[in-house]
């Protein structure tokens, strides 16, 4: 018996296909305000996050490392609203808010309001891995950080002339970039991290969906999903756990609750955003319902995908 047991064990979970998707945020991406220089820089750095996190799946790590790697990447590149690429609150500060979950256990953790944190994401599974917390915000996360070791930076390593111009700009038209990531791995378990700067002139202190799990951010053992946009709207809609809880108790697809949310109940509030969204079979979802949403996705059925404009 004690030999048999095992074995019934790996054939009820078979090795599953790994898949990995990432967005880099929704909002009003358009071609004719894009360079062919910054569409390029996009695709490259989206294609690199998919290719490294892909790599540590293929090698048979988890998605919950996989949706890490990815984020840190994302953050350290000044082109996305996260990590280093930060938009401004309306007092020219950086507040960051970051959160991971694994699907497979439910555990999850989450920073927000973080002004010195170079890799939020890493300090969110910190507070998930090494404290009996699920969020911590502000001064406490960053003596959490400390406490932990890890290096504090100044705020001016998050300065990009882009954002500082963006904030100028801000009255006009408001700029989004929040990094997530969701992974399928070979033992069939799934996991969802988002990574944001929250939106350009928002009030210090302001927090959005991206660290609210449930909002924007949730993994269980059927569904993950990562969601960018009007954080408001995805806290008061409860987004990326709404979409999961359609396929738990409503029996719908992915595509279909995916779909619903984003397109027909945030459509139907003007609520801008998207989500990138996979179940344990795999499938992937990634719906918008703004002019653009840096995405990208990888399967064993097809090389890397990355795209950016509705129309693609
Ligand atoms: N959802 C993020 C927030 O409201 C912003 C974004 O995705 O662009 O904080």
């Amino acid at each position: 018996m004690r030999l048999i047991l095992p074995l019934l064990l790996l054939a009820a979970h078979p090795a599953a296909a790994q898949v990995l998707v990432v967005h880099g945020g929704a909002g009003t991406i358009r071609r004719e305000d894009m360079t062919p220089a910054l569409d390029s820089a996009y695709r490259d750095a989206l294609r690199g996050a998919l290719e490294r996190g892909y790599g540590l799946l293929e090698r048979g790590g988890t998605s919950l490392d996989a949706v890490e790697a990815v984020i840190v990447m994302l953050e350290d590149s000044p082109l996305f609203n996260a990590g280093r690429g930060a938009v401004f609150t309306s007092a020219g500060t950086v507040e960051l808010d970051a959160a991971i979950m694994d699907g497979a256990t439910g555990a999850a953790g989450a920073v927000a309001g973080v002004r010195h944190v170079k890799n939020p994401v890493a300090l969110a599974r910190m507070v998930m891995a090494r404290s009996p917390h699920v969020m911590l915000a502000g001064e406490g996360a960053e003596a959490f950080a400390k406490e932990q070791g890890v290096r504090l930076v100044p705020q001016k390593y998050f300065f990009t002339q882009r954002r500082w111009d963006a904030l100028q700009a801000a009255k006009q038209a408001r700029q989004r970039g929040t990094v997530g990531a969701v992974a399928l791995d070979r033992q069939g378990r799934l996991a969802a991290a988002t990574s944001t700067g929250g939106t350009t002139n928002k009030r210090p202190g302001r927090i959005g969906d991206t660290p609210v799990i449930g909002a924007g951010t949730y993994a269980d053992s059927g569904c993950a999903v990562s969601g960018t946009g009007h954080g408001e709207y995805f806290i008061r809609n409860v987004v990326a756990h709404d979409i999961c809880a359609r396929l738990r108790y409503k029996g719908e697809t992915l595509a279909r609750a995916a779909e619903s949310v984003v397109m027909e109940k945030l459509v139907g509030q003007r609520g801008e955003g998207g989500v990138i969204a996979i179940d344990g079979a795999g499938n992937v979802a990634t719906p918008f319902n703004t002019d653009g949403m840096y995405r990208g996705w990888v399967s064993p059925s097809g090389p890397v995908v990355v795209k950016i404009y509705r129309d693609e």
